[in-house]
């Protein structure tokens, strides 16, 4: 089997070439593309060739537009990465009869409440990036092949640029660190997407009634104070010398931290149809992030 991934650098990118590489003869791009084969997700004639030259069972595309700041200033950009691309890749899966695969987000949801969302909820997203991404679900599911969308929530990796990494910098460099308190989700590896995406490949390729929309994020849920303060005191634990001391996390509301996006408040993800679907348990957030600590600082 032939299974074509994009974004292969990413934080999901790169593990998924780990996970997919199980599952058969994998062609792994980046923006870069390879000798005669395009990865650029912006270049949609080019993505169509690849796609038509690789011929894959399986496209899974982990390339984003994911600057969820910048993209309200980059909408063009943005949409053409993150619908365009997708459109298109869909659409030649479709023509091939292949599954198309990809990734979305907390971010389609404007965050009221406090229940976790479903697949079937109402959307609102309250950024450029989150209707972008929002669109971009909806161009898979217009392409009218086989598919699947994993919305997950709060990626982080050991590769790859990310929160608890940001987090670990600051508190060594920082005697003071304010962190928003008031939105809540999971964070959620990559490492675990990646596995969850391998797992539900297998398992769409002998019983395609699975493909659909479904919602991947660790089990729990943790507000971005939480996770900084979990992230700083289990390196404190591991013996890292922080500049930050004990009680110098501050709780903010996300009202003392403007930034030109806004992000929804509720990012629970409601995971039960992924976890009775392809029978998988979902680990609590703080063992993914441990690993990750324990892998990066030991
Ligand atoms: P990353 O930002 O780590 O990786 C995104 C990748 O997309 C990068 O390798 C980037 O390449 C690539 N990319 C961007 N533009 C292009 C382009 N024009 N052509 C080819 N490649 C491009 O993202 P994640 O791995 O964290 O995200 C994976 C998926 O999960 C995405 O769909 C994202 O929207 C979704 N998601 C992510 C969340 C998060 O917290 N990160 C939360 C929820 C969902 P380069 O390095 O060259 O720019």
């Amino acid at each position: 089997m032939k299974i074509l991934l994009l974004g292969k650098n990413g934080q999901v990118g790169w593990e998924l070439q780990r996970s997919l590489g199980l599952l058969g003869d994998l062609v792994a791009l980046d923006r870069a593309g390879d000798g005669a084969l395009c990865g650029d997700l912006a270049d949609l004639e080019g993505l169509a060739a690849t796609v038509r030259a690789v011929r894959p069972q399986v496209i899974v595309n982990a390339g984003a537009y994911t600057a969820v700041d910048r993209a309200e200033s980059e909408p063009d950009l943005a949409h053409r990465v993150n619908v365009e691309a997708p459109r298109t890749l869909a659409r030649e899966a479709a023509a091939l009869d292949a599954w198309c695969v990809h990734y979305s987000t907390d971010y389609v949801f404007d965050g009221h409440g406090a229940c976790p969302w479903q697949e079937t909820d109402a959307t609102g997203p309250l950024s450029v990036y989150g209707r972008t991404k929002l669109a971009g679900e909806a161009a898979i599911r217009e392409a009218g092949g086989r598919h699947l969308v994993f919305r997950t929530s709060w990626v982080y990796a050991a590769r790859g640029g990310n929160f608890a990494k940001t987090m670990l910098r600051l508190a060594r460099e920082r005697e003071g660190l304010s962190v928003v308190a008031d939105q809540v989700g999971a964070p959620t590896g990559a490492e675990l997407i990646a596995d969850v995406t391998a797992h539900a490949v297998r398992r769409a390729l002998r019983v395609p009634e699975v493909g659909g929309t479904y919602h991947l994020a660790a089990a729990g849920e943790a507000s971005w104070w939480d996770y900084a303060n979990y992230v700083i005191e289990t390196a404190r634990a591991l013996g890292e010398p922080l500049a930050l001391p004990e009680g110098g996390l501050l709780p903010i509301p996300t009202s003392d931290y403007p930034t030109p996006a806004q992000r929804p408040l509720n990012s629970r993800l409601d995971t039960s149809k992924l976890r009775a679907t392809f029978d998988l348990t979902l680990p609590a957030w703080r063992e993914g992030v441990a690993r990750v600590l324990l892998e990066t600082l030991r």
